[in-house]
């Protein structure tokens, strides 16, 4: 990029602001807080305009083109829930206000809660959690703590399908449990044998088993009622992982099928922009059994409080509550998006989210099992998995890393690649329910233009991206070797 970058237009006494005149009396302050030098840029106000637009148009996101992130759920925000989630009266409320004062806060915490044991079928809910992950790590302790709470302290051992997200081993490690993986059958859902055999050898000391419905391959797991069956039988519980909820919205809900604890990840199947890590939001919700053992607060309404028809909305610890996971009432703003988008979607636009996730995948999934390895040919859910590029191009040593970074040259965000782990050169793809058809035709069109152009010359994929502001990171150094600014020194060198 020949663009000077902002510390090398840098000028000296040059200022982006001009402040008012001082109107107090000047004093000096105190040394330990004054640098001699700080680094930087000294530019005029349109430079700083410039730069910081120049950043931003670098920038991809669902707002500038179609993001087929699978497992992310990168999905259009409706522009409504931003304008909702900064109205005044939510964003400038204090946590340490008293309860009266914040009645209108949970009353939305109490009918998001209400909103999302309807759509789960869980009796309870708390909205505590940051995210996907630490609903988890709620999960998987409220697990242990209901088997602690009945004497049985033995128990230690959590079952996770070798199909599984990493955050599911992570956490229970976290717990200090142990991980048994499960393996998957040919095709693509839990072995059944494999899984009565571990429940048999762990039987004592089986805490769970901890299952996405439909799993890492979009697919949904047919034999869901036999898995919860036999872990309950020996006196396991079921954990849902919800991040793929979206295609099963206003059609099948997890409390009926045998889980008993689930996180919700309202920052993929409740919208919210959740690039770069946050912020995100992964309510749990648990069965009549396991309800008590929710991490709190809990939004209740109290009785002695209330009056005739107006509810005292009061927060509430659940009795035998694993604690607090999350400072205060848990991520706020993303609480007030997702009821925004489930009251503008009501149950019917739920359903209808559901059923253009899946009609959308597939067919994606069909315009392009042709010429890209399907390894499991079924009716998929909300995303499906492909197998890289064919054969006779993998040949050539083109890989699903040098697919990716040609889409971007076709103006596309990759899918997520090489996970999951169980499918060799995986490009996992997520089209999402609000993508009209000459998107998904476009992008399939440019998958399929990446494969003629690997068999004439493959090295135009090994160069790619060509057009990108940044040409093929390596990758591993890029992780080690975090360099989050521009470093003047080497720079110039
Ligand atoms: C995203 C995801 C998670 C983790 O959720 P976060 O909100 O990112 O912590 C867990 N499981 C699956 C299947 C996921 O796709």
């Amino acid at each position: 990029m020949s663009r000077p970058l902002i510390f090398e237009i840098s000028r000296p006494g040059r200022c982006a602001a001009s402040l008012p005149d001082l109107d107090v009396p000047r004093t000096e302050l105190p040394e330990e807080l004054l640098r001699d030098d700080l680094a930087l840029p000294e530019v005029s106000e349109g430079d700083l305009v410039r730069h910081y637009t120049h950043l931003s148009q670098m920038n991809y996101g669902v707002d500038t083109g179609f993001y087929p992130l699978g497992s992310c759920t990168m999905k259009h925000n409706p522009k409504i829930n931003e304008a909702m989630a900064r109205l005044p009266g939510f964003t400038n409320l204090h946590p340490y206000q008293d309860q009266e004062t914040v009645q209108g806060a949970l009353f939305l915490m109490h009918t998001l809660q209400a909103f999302l044991e309807e759509i789960g079928g869980f009796a309870t809910v708390s909205l505590q959690p940051a995210a996907g992950a630490q609903g988890e790590l709620a999960g998987v302790l409220m697990m242990r703590a209901y088997h602690q709470e009945r004497g049985d302290t033995a128990r230690n051992v959590m079952f996770v399908p070798d199909s599984a997200h990493g955050t599911n081993p992570a956490s229970t490690s976290m717990s200090g449990m142990e991980v048994v993986e499960i393996p998957s059958n040919q095709h693509g859902g839990v072995d059944l044998d494999a899984l009565t055999a571990a429940c048999q050898q762990h039987h004592e000391r089986l805490v769970g088993m901890m299952l996405t419905n439909p799993n890492t391959l979009g697919l949904f797991e047919r034999q869901v009622e036999e898995i919860c069956a036999v872990v309950h039988e020996h006196g396991g519980l079921m954990y849902g992982d919800g991040a793929n909820l979206n295609p099963l919205l206003g059609i099948a809900r997890p409390g009926d099928l045998g889980f008993d604890v689930l996180h919700y990840n309202l920052h993929k199947t409740f919208s919210t922009p959740h690039g770069g890590g946050g912020p995100g939001s992964g309510p749990v919700g648990a069965s009549p059994a396991l309800a008590d053992f929710l991490p709190g607060p809990i939004v209740k309404v109290d009785p002695d409080r209330s009056e005739e028809d107006l509810p005292f909305y009061a927060l509430w610890m659940p009795t035998h509550t694993i604690g607090r996971v999350k400072t205060f009432y848990g991520h706020f703003g993303v609480f007030v998006k997702a009821y925004t988008y489930i009251r503008m979607l009501g149950p019917e636009g739920l359903r209808r989210v559901g059923e253009y996730a899946v009609l959308n995948a597939n067919y994606l999934k069909e315009l392009l099992k042709g010429t890209y390895p399907l390894p499991h040919d079924r009716v998929c859910m909300h995303e499906f998995v492909l197998a890289g590029p064919p054969k006779d191009v993998q040949e050539a040593d083109v890989r699903t890393m040098d697919v990716a970074k040609r889409l971007m040259d076709y103006g596309f965000h990759p899918p997520t690649v090489y996970f999951p782990l169980i499918v060799d050169e995986a490009l996992m793809i997520e089209p999402t329910e609000t993508e009209n058809k000459e998107t998904l035709e476009a992008f399939a069109e440019a998958m399929l233009q990446i494969v003629a152009e690997a068999r004439d010359d493959p090295d135009i994929l090994h160069d790619a991206p060509l057009q990108a502001p940044v040409r093929r990171l390596d990758e591993v150094r890029a992780a080690r070797d975090l360099i989050l600014r521009w470093q003047p020194e080497e720079n110039e060198a």
